[in-house]
């Protein structure tokens, strides 16, 4: 009976141990705009506590809690400079400066992410609104909501909450 109960023991132990091994190693594929190419990155979960050790808590309310920030609080909307605009929680790359437009709303726009394959996308109710819900792929960082009312190519609008994303200048 004790040798029996032993086996499960170790089998039950076993079985824990590859699942944990199994999502620790999962990876995502993300589109690396200096790499010009796919790569494959692991994902990024973290908990609530530890999201709070690396982020202000603005960009905690934004990113994890789905708060929205004040228009005009954040990127300045006219003049900027080459470059690519990262997830603040895993630096994943989410928006270019030449896909970024002045919608007057006061939030970042663009009209496409920097690839599908980076962001994710969820309905949104709340508010009595049907709103379609943009995060992170990697880190399910919440970004900001997309709306079909943007400009030629693609007549997307994907209006950002700045303080989700964080910039870095090309050349
Ligand atoms: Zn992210």
């Amino acid at each position: 009976m004790l040798k029996y109960m032993m086996v499960v023991m170790v089998g039950l132990a076993l079985i824990s141990l590859t699942k944990e091994s199994a999502m620790a190693e999962e990876t995502i594929k993300i589109y690396d705009v200096a790499k010009q190419g796919f790569i494959d990155v692991p994902k990024v979960n973290k908990t609530e506590d530890e999201w709070k050790k690396i982020l202000t808590p603005e960009q905690f309310q934004v990113t994890r809690a789905h708060g929205t920030e004040r228009a005009f609080c954040g990127l300045p909307t006219k003049g900027h400079k080459k470059g690519i605009y990262k997830c603040v929680g895993c630096g994943t790359d989410l928006f270019l400066v030449d896909q970024k437009f002045e919608s007057g709303t006061g939030w970042p726009s663009f009209w496409n992410p920097v690839n599908e394959a980076n962001v994710g996308y969820d309905e949104d109710n709340k508010f009595g609104m049907k709103r379609v819900e943009v995060h992170c792929a990697r880190c399910q960082a919440h970004l900001g909501h997309v709306f079909d009312d943007g400009p030629p190519p693609t007549g997307k609008r994907y209006c950002i909450n700045s303080v989700a994303l964080q910039f870095v200048e090309t050349k």
